[in-house]
């Protein structure tokens, strides 16, 4: 529909954003958790995840985390890693009292699925710096959470502190809760593979996955669909070590999950969603194998058919401010962003914009949250720029792994071997 602007014959009115309030909504939830979503305390990587990259596409990142804080975060999140050398001694021993027919190399592929990063202390974890605590026989990273860890480590070791901002840092309790003492180590600046036990990650994930090319998100009976094959891809790529990943099987799941109208589901057989649609385009563009895809035209029309001011995720459902990351990002990869009519998407997040805490709802005039938060700065960072008079003051976001370009490029990109 027309705004009373364009029907006055005026020049309809370019949207507009309070970043710096979007900034503070951003710094409180890295410190504080309400009520109404406790629930989400067992995904602690993934909100740490949304808040430092919305803060890093804004630009605020090292304007209101100070570089204590930085180091702070890095160690709590590697406090969370998962890897094979504290399982051997307490766990070992018992799997074998209990599981005299096992040898040791089945025990050792058991401790192997294990590693990655758990989603927080809520297990009853002490903090110990550098994953080197006792942990358990059910303590057990999770693949979403893993991908998050990587993401939040690469954003924050990429910072660009100033000498005299890390000389003039104050230090305050870190996002976790738990993490009291200062942090000494310098950890911002230090590349990624240094800081993570990145062979025990490939081992891990590629024990996740399925006969059937998809992944579980844990090494206990769970959920294994879409959303895991792309954490699998960004996890690998962003290490530099495809071995994690048989990619013939799970090019194979993707493509056999492309749905009748184009979109392509959490696994073959169910209905096109945005979610998982994006999932598979960003593990295909990851693996260099988007010429897989059996129906791209079909695949692009479905997409950009999700437009209806903002995106919806399926048909008949109404817009949403995440799909301006989901449908608008695999859009991106595809090579048709510019199909999309910028201005109406960008004014559909604008109705989604808090005034008063800042951050975003999922619908005009509802709550917001860092989810949404994060997926609707990502869609005003893609889509912007193709507005006609312009985008805003946002740094670009690498559609594939989900953060800024600023923070992947020093990653090493590698694709897989071609087979
Ligand atoms: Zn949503």
């Amino acid at each position: 529909m027309a705004s009373a602007a364009v029907e006055a014959g005026s020049a309809p009115i370019r949207p507009t954003f309070d970043f710096e309030k979007h900034a503070r909504f951003f710094r409180h939830f890295l410190h504080h958790l309400p009520a109404a979503v406790e629930g989400f305390d067992s995904n602690r990587q993934m909100l740490l995840y949304f808040c430092l990259s919305g803060l890093d596409v804004i630009g605020a990142l090292e304007k209101v985390i100070t570089v204590e804080e930085a180091n702070q975060i890095i160690e709590w999140m590697l406090a969370c890693q998962i890897t094979e050398l504290p399982f051997r001694s307490p766990i070992l021993p018992k799997l074998l009292a209990s599981k005299p027919e096992l040898n040791r190399a089945l025990i050792n592929d058991q401790v192997v699925s294990h590693c990655g990063f758990r989603p927080g202390p809520w297990l009853g974890h002490p903090f110990v710096p550098h994953a080197n605590a006792p942990m358990h026989e059910f303590d057990t990273g999770h693949i979403a959470m893993t991908y998050s860890a990587l993401c939040v480590l690469q954003i924050l070791t990429t910072a660009h502190y100033q000498p005299q901002q890390a000389a003039a840092g104050t230090a305050t309790t870190a996002p976790g809760g738990d993490v009291t003492h200062q942090a000494h180590s310098p950890l911002v600046g230090r590349p990624l593979r240094e800081l993570v036990d990145a062979g025990a990650i490939c081992r891990g994930v590629r024990a996740l996955q399925l006969e059937n090319g998809s992944f579980r998100g844990t090494c206990f009976p769970s959920e294994s669909d879409m959303r895991f094959v792309f954490c699998a891809c960004a996890i690998a790529s962003m290490l530099g070590d495809w071995s994690c990943v048989d990619i013939d099987r799970a090019t194979d799941f993707i493509v056999r999950s492309q749905a009748f109208d184009g979109g392509f589901a959490q696994e073959p057989g169910l209905e096109a969603h945005g979610g998982s649609t994006y999932c598979a385009v960003a593990a295909l563009y990851l693996m260099g194998r988007l010429n897989r895809i059996g129906d791209r035209e079909r695949l692009v029309q479905w997409l950009l058919a999700r437009q209806v001011s903002g995106f919806q995720g399926r048909v008949n459902k109404d817009p949403d401010s995440c799909y301006s990351w989901w449908i608008g990002g695999a859009l991106h990869m595809l090579g048709a962003a510019d199909q999309v009519d910028a201005r109406m998407l960008v004014s559909f997040i604008e109705c989604c914009q808090n005034h008063d805490l800042g951050g975003f709802s999922k619908h005009p005039d509802t709550q917001p949250d860092v989810l949404h938060g994060y997926f609707s700065l990502a869609g005003i960072a893609l889509y912007g720029p193709l507005m006609e008079d312009g985008g805003y003051p946002l740094r670009a976001l690498d559609p594939a792994l989900g953060i800024t370009t600023r923070a992947a490029e020093s990653l090493p990109r590698v694709l897989p071997p071609s087979s």
